[in-house]
């Protein structure tokens, strides 16, 4: 008699979006869902890391229906899963300072339109009046839709953590997947760092790492860790809770209400692709200057804390969401690009549905790996 471990489906990745697929594979009636990840805490790589920004405001069709399959999911959050996490819906303001960009704002207006997402143009007059504090002179326009906002990503984590518990979902920390069992080609099972465990269905949601299980069967997946920085300020009385995130489009700077003071993170565009999360202080200086001139009273303040984590990003800046037809019983759900948090109830969801050999509700056809043989990729552009 084998004494193997069994389970329905292993999910690979203690990160939001590992937590989400193993909710929903719970959710739909899976009694025996094991989610494994290898370090200490949950959420300790890029989900711990993650400003908590939630929008719409994307480039194309399928980031677009991600995120609105994905918002009334997070409103609705504290109701169904039990918990108190919050999506703060204060918006989301996008500001132009040349005449380039703010043409293609505009036609990223059109198309979010198109797919019944209710964004406005702003004037830069308008700018001012919301937010007395920006500087707006050099400012064009700006983009804004007041369903887009912010939210602590570790309460929901916690809160898909919980309930897949409360669903008898095994969740283990310090185990490790190192390789994965087939049998026929087709998933059997998966070695950790703990013993074997046998399953038809394996999901890689191992966010930056996700190459790295992908080698395991011979799949490549070209998702690369890159290194991204974020800085606080200590308590600022002029800045409120209700104040949106706010882009200035120009340096990429993006900033929001933190606590009692102001978040602010940038991308370096020369960061090269590594697995480093040390903090750069010179570039934390770079960033505090770009705030400093969209919201000058920055003067004033002064930084709390810095910290990096990394983007999974691939070639276009869409996820990998895909059930392998090379290798049956795996699917991967990584490389979201910086907007996994936002798409961690989409892309439950979605995994559920493949897994139980369902027609995906949304259409996933632009995230599958064979996009990047072809000619021609569609980038996601508004990448912050
Ligand atoms: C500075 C910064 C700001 C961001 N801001 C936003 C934002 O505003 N909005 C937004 O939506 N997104 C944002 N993101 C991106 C977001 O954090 C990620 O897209 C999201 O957290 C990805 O979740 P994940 O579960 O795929 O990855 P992770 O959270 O990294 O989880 C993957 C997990 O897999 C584990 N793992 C790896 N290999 C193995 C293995 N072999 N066995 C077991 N476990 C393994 C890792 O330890 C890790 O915990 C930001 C990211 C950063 C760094």
């Amino acid at each position: 008699m084998s004494l193997m471990e069994t389970a329905e489906a292993v999910v690979v990745g203690g990160g939001i979006i590992g937590a989400s697929i193993a909710y929903h594979l719970a959710a739909r009636g899976m009694s025996r869902v094991v989610l494994l990840e290898r370090e200490k805490l949950f959420g300790a790589d890029s989900t711990g890391k993650c400003a908590g920004g939630i929008r719409a405001q994307f480039t194309t069709p399928v980031n677009i229906a991600l995120s609105l399959a994905s918002v009334p999911r997070f409103v609705a959050f504290p109701e169904e899963m039990g918990v108190a996490a919050v999506f703060n819906q204060v918006g989301y303001m996008f500001m132009s300072t040349t005449e380039d960009n703010w043409e293609r704002m505009q036609r990223n207006v059109a198309l979010q339109r198109s797919h019944g997402l209710a964004v406005d143009l702003l004037k830069p007059e308008q700018v001012r009046d919301r937010l007395p504090h920006l500087r707006t002179e050099d400012l064009l326009g700006a983009t804004w839709c007041p369903t887009d906002g912010i939210a602590d990503p570790n309460d929901f984590l916690l809160g898909y953590l919980k309930r897949a518990r409360e669903l008898g979902v095994r969740v283990e920390t310090e185990r490790g997947a190192t390789d994965l069992i087939l049998e026929g080609g087709k998933v059997a099972g998966i070695r950790t760092t703990r013993g074997d465990i046998a399953t038809p269905h394996v999901i890689n949601a191992t966010g930056a790492w996700a190459a790295q299980v992908g080698r395991m069967v011979g799949l490549d997946l070209p998702i690369v860790p890159v290194r991204r920085h974020i800085t606080t300020t200590g308590a600022l009385d002029w800045i409120s809770t209700r104040d949106p995130m706010m882009v200035d489009n120009g340096s990429g700077l993006y900033m929001h209400p933190e606590g009692q003071g102001l978040l602010m993170g940038m991308a370096r565009h020369d960061e090269p692709s590594a697995f480093r999360t040390d903090v750069d202080e010179d570039f934390v200086i770079t960033i505090v200057e770009a705030a400093i001139h969209r919201m000058p009273r920055l003067e004033e303040a002064s930084i709390a804390t810095s910290w990096a984590g990394l983007y999974e990003v691939t070639p276009d800046h869409h996820p990998i969401l895909e059930a392998h037809a090379q290798v049956p019983g795996l699917v991967t759900c990584a490389g979201f690009s910086g907007h996994g948090f936002m798409h961690a109830p989409a892309a439950g969801e979605i995994v559920t549905q493949l897994v139980l050999g369902e027609h995906p509700t949304i259409d996933i056809t632009p995230l599958r790996t064979d996009r990047f043989q072809g000619q021609g990729l569609t980038h996601e552009v508004m990448v912050i």
